[in-house]
């Protein structure tokens, strides 16, 4: 008997739904604030006074906080403080102990451990600082510190030795100094805004800021980094886009690490800002149980750019002090590289990068799709494996016979 064309469609793959319902968009909820107003809790100010702060705080709303947890949470203020908006406080599952939010936000002991080749200033940025609150490594752009404080805190962040001030570093930018910095070097055209997140400034203190920027004539691009639309969609009100709109060009980078981050309300964000015409662009770091899987990166992937945001980094994660139950291997990121690339659309892969530990700057790694290059030829490996030829002189023009598919007996 002759199948059904049409019910052969119909049944998924067994990996399909999980994978489908990763990339689901769903509403954080109200979980344990259901009483508050709704003006209240859309309010981003509110979220801010209201996070999770204390090790006490985050045992009452999460019973089946581990030993670990609390402890971590206990000294938490001693380095990197702890610091949850109840917005994303909600997204936790408490019932997985390695719940891929969690992991991110509440403390663990484990951050009390320093590996041997663990820094506190992982990326050499205190050494290229000419000003307080300005870094200056690459030639043509600056990295230009706002504040300190962010919404909530990333237990990985590779500026935990500033951000939230926990561990003495008693950081105070000086704007006067960084805009007069950037004033008298015209080879910088780029200035990235981060902190810290800049998106934490009041409305007219940001306008200012980047009105001053704008200002200089060799500063031909504005970024911001933040965390905001994540851990804060609250704060991405129509007044701040309004005030946004008037600095193009001007760049946002959003920070996420798994799809369960892209909720409605943060879709909303995103939306909002990518209608005031702010090109979005995401960068994630590879995490132990968080993102270390392929199918999880390629639906937050995908699932960034429903939300109109281009992927553009994948970081490993840094060699921060405390960050080792955290990282994954670069064994691992080029595995999910390699079944990215040619696997999805090619917007939907970032570059994954090593920030070169004690300043070197960003380094691109990949898989190797480049076998050998000599002076007559270039062979190299798609997606699915296959090698194929591609035939050039020394001086770049095509030579020898036309490309091919080459076959392994061929290679040696
Ligand atoms: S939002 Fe950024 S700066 Fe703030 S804690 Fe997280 S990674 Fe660090």
């Amino acid at each position: 008997m002759q199948a059904d064309p049409s019910s052969a469609n119909t049944e998924e793959p067994p990996a399909a739904a999980p994978f489908r319902s990763l990339k689901t968009f769903h509403s954080a909820g109200r979980g344990f604030w259901h009483d508050v107003s709704e003006r209240d809790w859309n309010d981003w100010r509110w979220q801010m006074k209201h996070r999770i702060t204390t090790a006490e705080q985050l045992q009452r709303l999460m019973p089946t906080l581990a030993p670990e947890e609390f402890a971590g949470a206990k000294l938490a203020n001693h380095k990197l403080a702890l610091g949850i908006t109840p917005y994303f406080f909600n997204l936790i599952d408490p019932s997985d102990e390695h719940c891929p939010i969690r992991q991110q936000v509440v403390p663990r002991i484990e951050e009390t451990h320093t590996a041997s080749w663990e820094m506190s200033d992982p990326c050499g940025e205190d050494s290229h600082s000419p000003v307080t609150g300005l870094v200056h490594r690459y030639p043509d752009r600056v990295l230009f510190l706002v504040t300190d404080r962010c919404a909530s805190y990333c237990r990985y962040c590779t500026r935990s030795r500033l951000v939230s001030n926990a561990s003495g570093y008693d950081f105070h930018p000086e704007y006067d100094k960084q805009i007069a910095y950037i004033a008298a070097h015209p080879e910088i055209r780029d200035v990235l805004l981060s902190g810290g997140d800049p998106l934490l400034l009041s409305d007219e203190k940001l306008e200012n800021l980047l009105s001053r920027l704008r200002a200089i004539p060799h500063v031909e691009f504005l970024r911001i980094g933040t965390r905001i639309p994540i851990f804060l969609p609250q704060r991405i009100t129509p007044e701040l886009c309004a005030m946004l709109k008037k600095f193009h060009p001007l760049f946002i980078s959003v920070h996420t690490n798994h799809p369960r981050e892209l909720t409605t309300e943060v879709r909303d964000a995103l939306g909002r800002l990518a209608d005031a015409g702010i090109p979005l662009g995401n960068q994630s770091v590879l995490l132990k149980h968080v993102n270390d899987d392929a199918d999880v990166m390629k639906a937050l992937m995908q699932k960034l750019l429903m939300c109109r945001v281009k992927p553009y980094y994948l970081y490993q994660c840094d060699l921060i002090a405390g960050s080792a139950h955290l990282r994954a291997s670069v064994a691992k990121g080029l595995e999910i590289m390699e079944k990215l690339r040619g696997h999805t659309t090619g917007y939907a892969v970032p570059t994954y990068v090593i920030d070169a530990p004690g300043g070197g700057g960003k380094v691109p790694i990949n898989p190797e799709y480049v076998l050998c290059r000599n002076a007559g030829r270039v062979l190299i490996r798609n997606f699915e494996g296959k090698i194929f030829e591609y035939p050039e002189s020394a001086d770049g023009r095509p030579c020898g016979q036309p490309p091919k598919e080459i076959s392994e007996p061929e290679l040696v």
